[in-house]
């Protein structure tokens, strides 16, 4: 989840966000605050963060997860908020992620979430959706020039990092990807 998704989802997470921060400051008296350290280094500790910061967003975010609260992806369905569709049928919804990982990266959604908020939570009626969203995944490889080598990603829950309780597909490619991931 990046800064303004987060801005985005509404003032209570960004308020959350803002006292897990804090709880997870790191104190003035440690080594951090007064010893130079190398560019390397530096660059270490910044991804640590950065991680951190994913991890306790999504835990914050599991939070509402099961509410039915719309999110944001139910205002890019409405069309409130813009987004670059790169493939619509009445089933799903593919536009291309805010913040993307690899040069190719499109969210495939289902307009209609019935429940699905993760994949954790499918139930034997979502299996057609679920298919459907997976052949929608290769329509858009092949739209996008990448069906020859290309990573279909599910967040499911807390634990995978997920930040938008809306199930959804990541479609990665146009670089090599590494295994294992992350
Ligand atoms: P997750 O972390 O839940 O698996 O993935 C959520 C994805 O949604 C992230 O990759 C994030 O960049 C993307 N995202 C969040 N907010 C927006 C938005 O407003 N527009 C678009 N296009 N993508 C978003």
């Amino acid at each position: 989840m990046n800064s303004l998704s987060i801005l985005r989802s509404g003032p209570s997470i960004a308020r959350a966000l803002g006292l897990i921060k804090a709880s997870n400051s790191i104190p003035h008296n440690t080594a951090f605050s007064f010893s130079p350290r190398p560019l390397e280094c530096r660059r270490a500790l910044s991804s640590v963060k950065a991680t951190n910061d994913e991890e306790a967003a999504a835990r914050v975010t599991a939070v509402d997860a099961d509410t039915g609260a719309p999110t944001i992806f139910d205002k890019i369905i409405a069309k409130e908020i813009p987004s670059s569709i790169v493939y619509e049928d009445d089933k799903v919804l593919a536009f291309r992620d805010i913040s993307p990982q690899a040069p190719v990266h499109v969210l495939i959604i289902p307009k209609f979430r019935d429940g699905l908020t993760q994949l954790g939570k499918a139930e034997q009626r979502h299996g057609e959706v679920l298919g459907h969203l997976l052949y929608a995944a290769k329509l858009v490889a092949e739209k996008e020039g990448i069906v020859d080598g290309f990573r279909v990603v599910i967040n499911s829950g807390p634990s995978a990092c997920q930040s938008v309780y809306h199930l959804h597909l990541h479609v990665l490619g146009g670089r090599q990807m590494k295994w294992p991931p992350g």
